[in-house]
């Protein structure tokens, strides 16, 4: 498969594509003038060297637009004047959490708007009565799990970078996370949401029904749409009574593909575990040169295995992980001495990327395979790292089938980006002949929007446009993205 070229500036976010006979006054700064005077009250940044922090997300490889400013809505109604506003003088509008994302959604447009949703961060209701929550979208992930804490529930996504990302865009990229394989991604814990749509007017998808099918489910058309279908401005999320402690099993391995056929056995098996995650020799290494935590550095790979069923039912999720492993060569099979090392571990987890970034450059891809062929994609990650003589580090939620490879290069290596995109055209075409995605759980954004049709076949493209023409028909929302 041949790479899309993802390094280019794209079109639309370096040279938005105005529409026909639209007010060419965008940029001379008479819509900048009616924002401040319609909206006084509103946060605008409009010097470059104040906006620059806020063109790029963690995809410093793409080339974002310069916008024309950087703003801070704090309500549902100043997002619908900003939209409206937008669509009159046909200013693009991109829609940012935290900016945390790996795919380029939030990257700035050129000539744009950037609606920074930080401000909108209220935690509006723990409903303990009928176990969901009620938030703005700027509330960070963490933080929403610990109010539910507080109420002894619990809220399932949390994405590695749970303690910076946010809610709205977890929701618009339909984030995963360590708990996924028991408990769903974002999409799962989706009961509704208000959108503002490129029009300015407001919906509500849904609420507290957990079980409400009237009409077309739009509740699940915004989750995943990354901004580009309509403004998430609150959303009604599922809570669950809280899990018991978790217990946590650390089994090694002497090669990678061996961990594989453990995840791939375990599924099998039946195990659903809380967490079954997987790091590869090369992040067994980075993780513990970063954070010195003893884990065996001679290991060809780790899986981390944690159960929060309680009592013997968890005793007995880990003996059946325990076997299985055991049953695909372990070399050691270890439980963490307790509830702090357990933190710790899983901490070391989520510092997988960070503790990469200490050896090189270190560029985070995502795919996935259904979880019988987890074997098959290491082996493929093998291959392509020796083909094209690069470091990839693995690590992922092998228990969904979801990995991160990712390219590990020298700082002055000036080959590093045409290295990279032949590795990942390699990938991709490995996952998609497996019957995987090029995107687990990182979204389209840019970074991916080349590789759409291959995978989803130009039909199903169709249909994805058919739908942005129907609710974006100006093309003011996130231009340039996915599509
Ligand atoms: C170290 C690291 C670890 C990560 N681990 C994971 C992981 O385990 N699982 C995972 O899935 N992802 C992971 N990510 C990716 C990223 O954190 C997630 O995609 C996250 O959901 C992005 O949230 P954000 O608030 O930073 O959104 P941003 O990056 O700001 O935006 C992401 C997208 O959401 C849109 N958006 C944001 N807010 C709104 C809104 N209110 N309405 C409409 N659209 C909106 C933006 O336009 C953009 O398209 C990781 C990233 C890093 C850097």
């Amino acid at each position: 498969m041949s790479s899309p070229e993802p390094d280019a500036p794209p079109d639309a976010l370096t040279g938005h594509p105005r529409q026909a006979g639209a007010p060419p006054d965008a940029a001379d700064g008479s819509f900048l003038d009616r924002l401040s005077s319609d909206l006084p009250d509103l946060r605008v940044l409009t010097d470059p060297d104040e906006t620059e922090a806020y063109r790029h997300d963690e995809t410093p490889y793409l080339h974002p637009g310069r916008p024309l400013g950087v703003c801070f809505p704090t309500s549902t109604g100043q997002v619908q004047a900003i939209v409206r506003l937008a669509a009159d003088h046909r200013v693009p509008l991109v829609p940012r959490g935290a900016g945390s994302g790996l795919s380029g959604g939030a990257i700035a447009v050129e000539g744009g708007l950037t609606l920074v949703m930080t401000g909108m961060d209220a935690i509006l209701e723990i409903d303990a009565e009928n176990l969901c929550a009620v938030v703005q979208p700027g509330v960070i992930n963490a933080e929403l799990g610990r109010a539910a804490g507080e109420h002894g529930l619990f809220y399932a996504p949390d994405p590695a970078s749970y303690e910076w990302c946010t809610i709205g865009g977890n929701l618009a990229e339909n984030s995963g996370g360590l708990r996924c394989v028991k408990y769903g991604v974002t999409r799962d814990a989706v009961l509704g949401l208000e959108v503002v749509l490129a029009d300015g007017s407001v919906i509500r998808t849904g609420g507290k029904n957990v079980k409400d099918v009237l009409g077309y489910d739009l509740t699940h058309l915004f989750v995943g749409s990354e901004g580009t279908l309509g403004v998430i401005t609150e959303a009604t999320l599922r809570l669950l009574p809280m899990p018991s402690a978790r217990l946590t099993l650390l089994c090694f391995f002497g090669t990678v593909r061996e961990a594989g056929q453990a995840v791939a056995t375990m599924t099998r098996d039946g195990l659903v575990p809380a967490t079954l995650e997987l790091l590869d020799a090369f992040t067994i290494r980075a993780v513990d040169a970063a954070l010195h935590l003893g884990l065996d550095a001679d290991a060809g790979a780790m899986l981390m295995v944690e159960s929060d069923a309680g009592g013997t039912a968890a005793e007995a999720e880990l003996e059946l992980a325990a076997r299985a492993a055991g049953a695909c060569g372990a070399t050691s099979i270890v439980r963490s001495a307790d509830p702090a090392e357990a933190d710790w571990l899983r901490e070391a987890r989520r510092r997988a990327h960070w503790s990469l970034e200490q050896a090189g450059v270190a560029r985070m891809d995502d795919v996935g395979v259904p979880r019988r062929r987890v074997p098959e994609m290491l082996a493929a990650i093998e291959r392509v790292a020796a083909d094209q003589g690069m470091r990839i580090g693995v690590f992922g939620h092998a228990g969904d089938g979801n990995l991160h490879p990712t390219y590990v290069m020298d700082r002055d290596d000036p080959a590093a980006e045409a290295r990279i995109d032949a590795a990942r055209a390699a990938i991709y075409a490995a996952a998609l002949e497996l019957g995987g995605t090029v995107s687990g759980e990182h979204g389209t954004g840019v970074a991916k929007r080349g590789y759409l049709e291959a995978q989803r076949g130009g039909d199903a493209v169709r249909v994805m446009r058919a739908v942005k023409a129907a609710l974006d028909p100006l093309g003011i929302l996130n231009p340039g993205k996915v599509l």
